[in-house]
């Protein structure tokens, strides 16, 4: 009976509506790009898109999937195992592993994914997960559906992990898990302290590196490029969603043996379907353009700098950062909320978050710079910045 449901949801979202929490989808007729066209006809500059090379629109990444679509058809109807693997698919598991100097790498649905099908095949009621507690929630998801006990340490905080990795002794195998790059304020793992103490307290070290893969290091090889220590992370996971194109798609690579297991125990991996033809071949594609240049790569690090530089120099209180997000904080939810929505009338399109996404009273404006953007875009959303930090004294 659907009556008293029904009125039990209604509640729900009526309240969620009244803490402001009630998410609305802005509606883009344009492609995914710096400059993007709302409903409204309204064009304006996105810094709010995980768009971190500009290639989402890229001419390159659309012909090699016009390309595919043409020599391997729309979808393939199966899972991966039994007739879902294509010769793109193979193409982009190892170039993937190239990428990241490592042994071996299986795709799935997205990275959500990935990290939603990597504890359970490998760790039992014997053994421990040691996670960040800033960790994305697909990992948070991934841990739950594993036997293994867990422990939780502060953010990026290597002596509170030091404390549980003592604790996990008792445990068979001991994994630390961790975000490249934490979304909210941008910095981050501290990898070389990690792996230190993985080698001290012998333990596996997980990297996911959704925000920080194409944009940390200077090749875009994330935060064990940043650390020199491309090849030593055991196992790093990733999404095609982010900066190779934004499309679909994520990976786990890392150790053969480990690759191989998921291949054979994963249950994202076995149970749901592969990746579009003209995906793998686009994902291919954008791994290929990072390698033969570092022109996006630099073009991001040199926007990221400059922003930053100019929006200290304007007075405002930007969060360190070595990543390309940037929060800029504001520390009062409401003119977090205000701020944005004067910013968007000015023609730039940015978030405001505020609790419980960021801690109580560090309410702020999270800005995304992307090697799409040209001086130009990042002058336009500076001078806005400004004009609504002085009519909301913010400066
Ligand atoms: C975005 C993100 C994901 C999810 O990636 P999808 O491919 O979109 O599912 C997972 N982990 C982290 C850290 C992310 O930032």
């Amino acid at each position: 009976m659907y009556g008293n449901i029904k009125e039990h949801l209604k509640n729900e979202l009526k309240n969620i509506e009244e803490a402001g929490l009630y998410k609305n989808e802005r509606i883009i007729v344009s492609p995914q790009s710096a400059k993007i066209k709302v409903e409204t006809g309204q064009e304006v500059l996105n810094f709010c898109a995980n768009n971190y090379l500009g290639l989402s629109d890229h001419p390159r990444l659309i012909n090699a999937a016009k390309n595919a679509l043409d020599n391997r058809g729309y979808g393939m109807s199966s899972v991966r195992f039994i007739c879902g693997t294509q010769d793109y698919h193979k193409e982009l598991e190892n170039t993937i592993s190239r990428f990241f100097c490592t042994e071996d790498t299986i795709l799935y649905a997205s990275c959500f994914d990935a990290n939603g099908g990597f504890f359970e095949p490998l760790f039992t009621d014997e053994d421990a997960i040691i996670s960040d507690s800033l960790n994305h929630a697909s990992i948070i998801d991934g841990v739950r559906l594993c036997k293994a006990k867990r422990y939780r340490y502060a953010n990026a905080d290597v002596n509170d992990l030091e404390e549980k990795l003592k604790e996990a002794q008792a445990q068979r195998f001991r994994v630390i898990v961790t975000d490249g790059v934490f979304s909210m304020d941008g910095n981050v793992a501290p990898l070389d302290k990690i792996m230190e103490l993985a080698k001290k307290y012998n333990a596996l070290v997980m990297v996911d590196e959704s925000h920080s893969a194409g944009v940390v290091g200077d090749k875009g090889k994330g935060v064990s490029e940043l650390y020199n220590m491309l090849g030593e992370v055991d196992v790093i996971t990733g999404t095609l969603g982010k900066a190779f194109g934004g499309a679909i798609g994520g990976f786990t690579t890392g150790r053969r043996e480990i690759i191989d297991m998921l291949r054979q125990r994963s249950r994202p991996y076995l149970f749901s379907n592969s990746i579009p033809p003209m995906v793998a071949a686009s994902g291919v594609e954008a791994f290929n353009m990072l390698e033969e240049t570092n022109e996006l790569q630099d073009k991001l690090h040199v926007n990221v700098e400059y922003f930053i530089s100019k929006m200290q120099e304007a007075g405002f209180d930007i969060k360190p950062t070595q990543s390309a997000i940037c929060a800029v904080m504001l520390y009062d939810a409401k003119l977090s909320q205000q701020y944005a929505e004067e910013l968007l009338k000015e023609g730039i399109y940015v978030t405001g978050f505020y609790y419980p996404v960021v801690p109580k009273d560090e309410a702020r404006i999270r800005v995304q710079l992307s090697a799409g953007h040209e001086r130009e875009h990042l002058d336009k959303a500076i001078e806005a910045f400004i004009k609504v930090g002085k009519k909301l004294k913010v400066i």
